[in-house]
């Protein structure tokens, strides 16, 4: 057992790395509460966990479950390692056993849903490994054999499968499923905090699609939902469901003391994008740490954005180490997808028997890790929210052991705002998670999909909410829906289910195709296929390079090959945005904030190959695309002459200004709308048609919208006070990638003014 101090020494010792370590917060201990099991839990799973180590359940565990067992719908928020899963199998295995009659008929069923198949499979291991007699319980998956699929349907009780396999496979064929569907008891829905944005819709939509099924053979299942600590869970979860949920988010699991540092890393010589000064890479920084960590036999865990990155660090923490004593670097390991589980499993035995000390994962897998109490963890960039980030530092302390956790920034602003200001982390509550079910792209196939499975009724229409009415009428007009007396028909004979794909954000996607093989490596979503396959691009697939031979538009298809080329590809492309309808505003002073929907019409004109990893230009070619147009929502501010004229920005400097401005706003949002910054853009105006002055807006990347603007626009003081605080506070002369350089700019970060987009920002938030 390591104390956190010990830990945190170990990190700075013998280095001028004390500086880069910008905070260190601790989280004190905590003192687990234990409660008796619940009276109707039966003896024969009570004995199962205790067999398992389980003498007695949690307070939080028991609340939930008293919950759900009562039909009350319940989500359960609570962190990492906490017992989450007990809490659901608890009334679920329960109601199972109760359900059976004394002939052996089966009476009741559960369906698990999980983000992905891999911790559907793991979740049967773990159901399975409580051994209750005659469970008969199974993944049903896109892996699935046509047997176990058929036996599933007529005998299971548990079944375990994903939103996808929902969507396809089980709502369109509910007929087959008829018995499994009419038992239907609970409805657990895991890891509920991974459907946000666009796929948060889409699933959404499917729980409806879920319960008008199930209703419609007389059964009313209770949902019963698990979350990392988000705020607001009953706010999503009843989103999510469209019922209301209880919350239970009082974790009364032990936990020992994690110490949580921050981590900047320093300015290296390189130059980046005009001129910029570029800091030393997250990867290569905990590559570092992990060798000395693992060299002191620290068990870590270094969580790491790519594929290739994760395997990048273990092989340079295993040369460092190799360094220190020939034959340590069998002692780090890298963790990818791809891997079977039984590799998984073996992999986290090594671990936990000392055989390997030090891995990197990436953060999709995060899921799949079936590894608790780690000395330390490594974050390798800012996951995304601060509940994946919780989630990923919650892995750290064995059986209530002190652990260390340290977020080392990567080069961007979020990062950077981040780790000099620790309160954004630790003394805000964690964010909500952001999605709208009433887009209507998202709404209409869904729509359609239901009408499929039974035709659609006036009183169905309440459960797909208010905009169900009028996306009804327009599939109606063109053609997709038939109104009969009975209601709304889907008489098309394609399958309605394949209108929507829940992990693609509309349009059809481009396949890509390997030249050499004619095989389909994977897909690129319609919206980002002229940015980022054109002809000529460097698309990175799964952590390996290729280079786009052709990209035809009419076949949907971009041919490439394996190539490692010495440079990378950024595309440039000329945006413009129309005002179609402002739905609110408010002003402050003379500035004015606006929400509404917009036409962004975008054009990728040329693209230019740039050196790695410095980002030197080494060309650039015109390429010959089309325009395409984008119907969204977003948020936006302008500013009026007299208000610009007392920020001293001569009028030559404005665009860079508001240019400057737009990207750090990019930037920071994914902190207050738990989007990405890929999933938002900008234009930025030092005037616009539409408002008559400098405007600055940004949209969703999704048609219709997917939530994140609307958010903005609700947090606008806190979101632009965290923008304006970045740029201000970077240590870069004239901008970089820390704060105004943006990696996806159509215009090569150029003209940007850092020191006026302060100006600009103060200019704004002092009108309030
Ligand atoms: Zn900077
Ligand atoms: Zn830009």
């Amino acid at each position: 057992m390591r104390s956190a101090d010990a830990l945190s020494d170990l990190l700075v010792r013998g280095t001028d790395r004390s500086e880069r370590l910008t905070h260190v917060e601790v989280v004190p201990p905590r003192q687990g509460t234990k409660v008796p099991w619940p009276e109707w839990a039966p003896p024969v799973l009570v004995d199962a966990w205790r067999a398992s180590g389980i003498e007695l359940p949690w307070a939080h565990q028991v609340q939930a479950a008293e919950s759900a067992h009562a039909g009350r719908h319940v989500v359960l928020a609570t962190g990492t390692a906490s017992g989450k899963s007990l809490a659901f199998q608890l009334p679920a295995l329960s109601a199972v056993l109760a359900g059976r009659r004394s002939n052996g008929r089966r009476g009741a069923s559960v369906l698990y849903l999980s983000p992905t198949k891999a911790l559907a499979q793991d979740q049967l291991h773990g159901v399975a490994a409580l051994k209750v007699p005659g469970l008969a319980a199974c993944t049903h998956d896109g892996d699935s054999p046509r047997e176990q699929r058929d036996w599933a349907r007529d005998n299971a009780e548990y079944v375990l499968t994903n939103p996808d396999m929902l969507h396809h496979s089980l709502l369109p064929g509910h007929a087959r499923w008829a018995r499994f569907l009419s038992q239907l008891q609970y409805v657990v829905v895991d890891e509920c905090h991974h459907y946000r944005g666009v796929f948060g819709a889409h699933v959404a939509l499917v729980l409806r699609r879920l319960r008008r099924v199930c209703a419609s053979y007389g059964a009313e299942p209770t949902f019963v939902l698990a979350s990392a600590t988000v705020a607001q869970p009953e706010v999503s979860a009843a989103r999510l469901t469209g019922l209301s949920v209880e919350a239970v988010t009082e974790d009364s699991s032990a936990k020992g003391q994690v110490s949580l540092g921050l981590w900047e890393p320093a300015f290296t010589s390189h130059e980046g994008e005009n001129g910029a000064p570029v800091r030393r890479a997250a990867t290569a920084e905990v590559a570092d740490l992990l060798a000395d960590l693992v060299a002191s036999g620290v068990r870590t865990l270094a969580f790491v954005r790519s594929r290739k990155g994760a395997e990048s660090v273990a092989l340079t923490a295993g040369r460092l180490l190799d360094e220190v004593s020939p034959g340590l670097s069998a002692a780090v390991a890298a963790y990818r997808g791809g891997y079977l589980p039984e590799d998984r499993r073996a992999l986290e035995a090594a671990l936990r028997e000392g055989r390997v000390v030090g891995m990197a994962a990436t953060n999709a897998l995060e899921l799949g890790i079936d590894i608790a109490g780690l000395d330390a963890v490594l974050l390798a960039g800012f996951p995304g929210t601060r509940a994946a980030m919780w989630q990923q530092v919650g892995r750290a302390g064995r059986n209530g052991a002190d652990a260390m956790a340290v977020l080392v920034a990567r080069d961007d602003p979020l990062d950077t705002y981040l780790v000099n200001h620790p309160d954004a982390l630790v003394g805000t509550p964690v964010e909500a998670t952001v999605f709208d079910p009433g887009n209507p792209y998202v709404l209409g196939p869904h729509l359609c999909a239901a009408a499929a499975e039974i035709p659609l009724t006036e009183d169905d229409l309440g459960l797909f909410g208010p905009n169900a009415r009028a996306g009804v009428d327009a599939l109606t007009d063109g053609g997709l829906l038939r109104r009969r007396p009975a209601g709304w028909f889907w008489t098309d004979r394609r399958r309605a289910s394949d209108l929507a794909d829940l992990r693609s954000t509309g349009g059809r996607p481009v396949d890509l195709v390997e030249a050499s093989t004619g095989r389909v490596i994977g897909t690129v979503d319609d919206a980002s296929a002229h940015s980022t396959v054109h002809e000529g691009a460097v698309y990175l697939h799964q952590g390996e390079s290729y280079l786009v031979r052709a990209l035809d538009l009419d076949d949907h298809v971009a041919v490439l090959e394996r190539a490692d080329p010495d440079y990378f590809t950024s595309a440039r492309e000329v945006t413009d945005i129309a005002i179609v309808g402002e739905d609110t505003h408010r002003p402050w002073g003379d500035a004015r904030l606006a929400f509404g929907s917009v036409r962004v019409t975008h054009q990728v004109v040329a693209f230019l190959r740039r050196r790695l990893p410095s980002g030197e230009v080494l060309g650039e070619e015109p390429l010959d695309l089309p325009e395409r147009t984008l119907e969204t929502k977003a948020v936006w501010w302008t500013v009026p002459d007299h208000v610009l004229e007392g920020t001293g920005i001569a009028a030559s400097d404005l665009p860079g200004s508001a240019h400057a401005a737009e990207h750090a706003s990019i930037g920071l949002l994914p902190l207050f709308a738990t989007c990405d910054r890929w999933d938002i853009g900008g234009v930025s105006t030092a005037l616009h048609p539409d408002t008559g002055r400098l405007t600055v807006f940004v949209y969703d990347g999704h048609p219709g919208g997917a939530g994140f603007a609307e958010h903005g626009y609700r947090l606008a003081e806190e979101w632009l006070t965290a923008t304006r605080d970045t740029i201000a506070s970077c240590r870069c002369e004239s901008g970089c990638p820390s704060c105004v350089q943006s990696p996806k700019c159509g215009n090569g970060n150029n003209p940007l003014d850092k020191d006026g987009a302060v100006r600009l920002l103060d200019a704004l938030l002092g009108s309030r």
